[in-house]
């Protein structure tokens, strides 16, 4: 049995409105109780109605009460969403007058827990409302609203049918082997089928780690020896209109972590000061750091000073970036130019010259551009690509045992075991415990 619960659903603070989310069987004739407008136990499902929340002294403010009736709401349950005026103690004196009368609070993603719980919706799709929630640029919303509307649900289905197809055509040839109408599952048979779904699953996973990386954000390092004009160069992405900028502690000397957004792209900054900081390069520990940072980046934005001939620190950083995504970057445009790179972008930070350039440049080399041709072939969910990464694993491992002939019933079960993971993206394989770590990630009131 369900119980009434309650929750603040917009943000802590003071709004034009305020969202105060109710559900569960009673919760329409609950919210009714300190309700004084029409009787909303007698209204239709999805109507807005206006009204005001009374308590024993009288009015405490002037709402909106949208009823929907279940199973046709966002959780499946009778709700009620009391749109009141934004500030904060009105919002808490209406949220204390619900607890006071039959609810008790919701936890964090428990509206959404509901929702999955009654089939409104599977995992893939729940959170891709955090997602949608959670999204820094127009691909990370896009792709959120996609699987939002089941995207990611039609491809991890359409994988597990045909896993089913084979998992079933081995129980039937293990449990009837006298029934001749079916398939011979041998070795041979299999190992077609199975390097296929390899196939297809390399795929996804290679389309989720750029998916990934235009989601989540180009892990990025901002290279070069001092005076080049890496400062500027991040001046001039913050002062850029389109530029969101977060979180960027202390001077713009020291390249220190951050997050901007250019057009469609986020740059996760990455520290690198201090690779440049000493010549005793070898030891010095701020720049096994820095080269660590440097290992782990997507990019590398290597600024060179094209005013000057190449420097000895200059030709070291391009040596220890070699084989990395790198963009090389000749700064100082604007004077005259001594060394040339192939392949490299010319801008002035000082002028402001070369942002798009840039912006288009990073599009390319990070592959991001090639998401819209993905025709949502890919995940764009870390829980949800580390399952399928696993799923992979087992069918390669599949693979390999139909390669040395073992037994077809022990092969079935590395494929079954990449269905159940498959399953668990979606949620039709879970555990409570799944769950419970998920919703609770949510916002409250979501
Ligand atoms: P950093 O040490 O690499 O961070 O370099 P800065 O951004 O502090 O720049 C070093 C010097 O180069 C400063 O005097 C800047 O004004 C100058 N500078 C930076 N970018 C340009 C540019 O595009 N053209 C010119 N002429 N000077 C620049």
């Amino acid at each position: 049995m369900m119980e009434n619960i309650c929750a603040i659903s917009t943000p802590y603070g003071v709004g034009a409105i305020s969202i105060i989310r109710a559900s569960g069987p009673d919760s329409i004739s609950l919210v009714n109780k300190i309700f004084k407008g029409c009787d909303l136990t007698k209204v239709k499902s999805h109507t807005i109605n206006y009204g005001h929340i009374i308590d024993d002294k009288g009015i405490v403010d002037e709402v909106l009460c949208n009823v929907y009736l279940k199973p046709n709401s966002f959780d499946g349950e009778n709700m009620v969403e009391i749109n009141c005026h934004g500030g904060i103690y009105v919002t808490n004196r209406v949220l204390s007058l619900l607890l006071e009368n039959g609810f008790r609070m919701a936890m964090p993603g428990e509206f959404s827990k509901r929702a999955f719980i009654n089939h409104k919706i599977d995992l893939t799709q729940s959170e891709a409302i955090m997602d949608i929630i959670s999204s820094s640029n127009d691909i990370a919303l896009r792709s959120s609203n996609d699987a939002l509307r089941k995207s990611t649900l039609k491809l991890i289905k359409s994988f597990r049918d045909d896993i089913l197809d084979v998992i079933a055509k081995i129980e039937v040839n293990i449990d009837y082997p006298e029934y001749e109408d079916s398939v011979d599952v041998t070795h041979n048979y299999l190992k077609p089928i199975v390097d296929d779904m390899i196939e297809k699953m390399k795929v996804i996973l290679d389309n989720s780690k750029i998916s990934t990386i235009a989601i989540h954000g180009v892990k990025t390092a901002i290279i070069g020896r001092p005076n080049v004009g890496k400062s500027s160069l991040l001046n001039m992405m913050l002062d850029e209109d389109k530029a969101i900028v977060s979180n960027i502690p202390g001077t713009t000397r020291d390249l220190v972590e951050g997050t901007l957004t250019i057009g469609n792209v986020t740059l996760n900054l990455v520290d690198t000061a201090g690779i440049h900081e000493t010549k005793d390069l070898v030891e010095s520990i701020g720049i096994k750091r820095s080269k660590e940072a440097l290992d782990s980046c997507d990019l590398v934005l290597l600024v060179l000073d094209s005013s000057e001939d190449l420097k000895e620190e200059d030709k070291y950083l391009i040596k220890i970036t070699e084989n990395k995504n790198r963009i090389v970057i000749l700064n100082k445009s604007d004077l005259k130019s001594k060394i040339k790179f192939d392949n490299a972008i010319s801008i002035s930070a000082l002028k402001n010259e070369g942002m798009d350039l840039l912006a288009k440049k990073i599009l390319e080399i990070t592959s991001i551009n090639n998401i819209t041709k993905m025709d949502g072939n890919y995940l764009n969910n870390i829980r949800q690509i580390d399952l399928m990464d696993k799923a992979y694993n087992s069918i390669i491992e599949a693979y390999d045992a139909c390669l040395n002939l073992v037994d077809i019933s022990l092969i079935e079960i590395d494929i079954k075991k990449a269905f159940d993971l498959l399953g668990e993206i979606t949620g039709e394989s879970y555990e409570d415990e799944l769950l419970d770590a998920l919703f609770t990630k949510f916002c409250l009131g979501k």
